[in-house]
């Protein structure tokens, strides 16, 4: 994004060159990464041996960078970083090291097995990552323009708020919400010459439901519209939205991503070259960069460094737990489903859930092909069952948990659960828990890395209290 309203002196053209070879190295490397396999890319991203030597002492890990801004060598440099003439850090709430290096990650992460180029860009949360990635593509040419977006009814509570509260109640834009996310058809029907774009939560939180990404998207380009598709719940381990048509992929990586649970934070992954409605060339070419320089930039909803390394470290991981806490849900749900005290469990793992089959065409382990070629099928760590039993019966339970976490929490090592019509989905209502399908007998669990006996022996002792 080069500005050419600067009349530029010799000494900032030095700069520019400089920069020009630093980008095509750059380039050239994230060619040779993308070659690479899911946990060399997880663990290295973009962070070289020269690097490391070059620019960080020879750190091996990715080192915490915390000051706020970067100095420059002279008036020159500064023009051309403040003029983005060069990339540069300038200062941590627009850019930094650290923060880079998770950019670069998540952007090749996201972008495994995909033919196209991505681009990602870290925010302070995941409500900041779904503001920042459908926030460009509200503007209004004129005050009083008509516009309105489509979205999954069944999605984590804070986005349904954002989204109805928000966007909805207070800025006058109208929310299409799809009922049945399975049913192509229903997206098609809510898809008009106003719409800007369309968007799912995919698999949801707390309702697992899901729908066909590579249908939804044909049907959004087909109207000239981007797909955004919250992949929170299944992270680039499991799924990639990406690869099957969507636009942009936004996470609260404060979930699954950092397991640990060590930090807040969201990320806004787009390929390039977005399909969008809307007049301006720049953010279509590179939407998750066009947002960082502006309107990320003029909002200001940055991670902070240390927020950033801790979720760099543990990327480089993610695969291998979200193996293990798959295969440990894949138990647990199997438990459940035979307990008489419970009324139904909600896991796609289960041959049994009727969304086991769509499932199964989009979650699957990265990098699991056996012998025959084919990957394994793995579905999370996020599950719920309904207890069978009154409301109370299900927080007598819910109070019994001896080894489980009650917490409004997911995506941990270790398992937590919540009752979400209590919580989570709490603030929007009777009817929108109706239509997202959230009873209050409804428990979310999600299974963490404990070995997963131990976890079903406090389900079970816990259930013993329904008569
Ligand atoms: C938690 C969550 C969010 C919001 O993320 P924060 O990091 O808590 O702001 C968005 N989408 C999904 C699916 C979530 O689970």
């Amino acid at each position: 994004m080069m500005s050419d309203t600067v009349a530029q002196s010799a000494g900032v053209q030095r700069y520019v060159e400089k920069a020009e070879r630093m980008l095509k190295a750059h380039s050239r490397y994230v060619a040779e990464m993308r070659k690479l396999k899911f946990d060399t890319i997880a663990v290295h991203g973009l962070y070289s041996v020269q690097e490391s030597i070059e620019k960080n002492q020879g750190s091996v890990i990715e080192p915490i960078y915390m000051s706020t801004s970067e100095a420059y060598r002279d008036s020159d440099e500064l023009e051309a970083a403040l003029a983005y003439l060069i990339p540069s850090w300038v200062y941590t709430r627009i850019h930094n090291p650290t923060i880079h290096y998770l950019e670069t990650t998540l952007a090749l992460m996201e972008g495994y097995g995909c033919d196209c180029e991505t681009s990602a860009l870290a925010t302070s949360s995941g409500m900041s990552a779904v503001f920042i990635a459908t926030e460009p593509l509200l503007v209004r040419k004129t005050g009083s323009e008509k516009m309105n977006f489509v979205a999954t009814a069944q999605c984590y509570g804070g986005t349904y708020q954002q989204f109805s509260a928000r966007r909805m109640q207070e800025q006058g834009i109208e929310v299409r919400w799809v009922v049945h996310a399975h049913d192509t058809e229903e997206w098609a029907s809510l898809i008009d010459e106003n719409t800007r774009f369309v968007y799912g939560e995919m698999p949801s939180n707390p309702g697992q439901s899901i729908f066909d990404i590579a249908g939804v998207a044909e049907v959004a380009h087909r109207a000239g519209v981007p797909l955004i598709v919250d992949s929170t719940v299944a992270t680039p381990a499991l799924m990639r939205p990406l690869q099957h048509g969507a636009d942009i992929v936004v996470h609260s990586s404060s979930k699954s991503m950092t397991m640990s649970g060590f930090g807040i934070g969201g990320a806004v992954i787009s390929r390039n070259n977005i399909v969008s409605n809307v007049d301006n060339p720049e953010m279509k070419e590179n939407f998750a960069i066009y947002a960082k320089l502006l309107p990320f930039r003029d909002y200001g909803p940055c991670i902070s460094p240390f927020n950033a390394g801790i979720t760099l470290s543990e990327l480089k991981t993610l695969r291998c737990k979200m193996e293990m806490v798959s295969r440990s849900t894949q138990k647990v749900a199997e438990f459940l489903e035979s307990h008489p005290k419970v009324e139904q469990v909600h896991y796609l793992g289960l041959p049994s859930d009727p969304l086991h089959g769509l499932a199964s065409k989009y979650m699957k382990l990265v990098d699991s092909e056996g012998p025959d070629g084919k990957p394994m099928n793995l579905f999370g760590h996020l599950m719920s069952f309904r207890v069978r039993g009154s409301a109370q019966d299900t927080r007598d339970v819910f109070d019994r948990f001896h080894r489980i976490f009650r917490a409004t929490d997911l995506g941990r090592i270790k398992s937590v659960a919540t009752i979400p019509a209590i919580s989570t989905h709490l603030q929007q209502g009777e009817e929108a828990r109706r239509m997202a399908d959230v009873p209050p007998t409804l428990i979310r669990l999600c299974v963490g890395g404990e070995h997963p006996d131990d976890i079903i022996n406090d389900l079970d002792q816990a259930l013993a209290v329904v008569q």
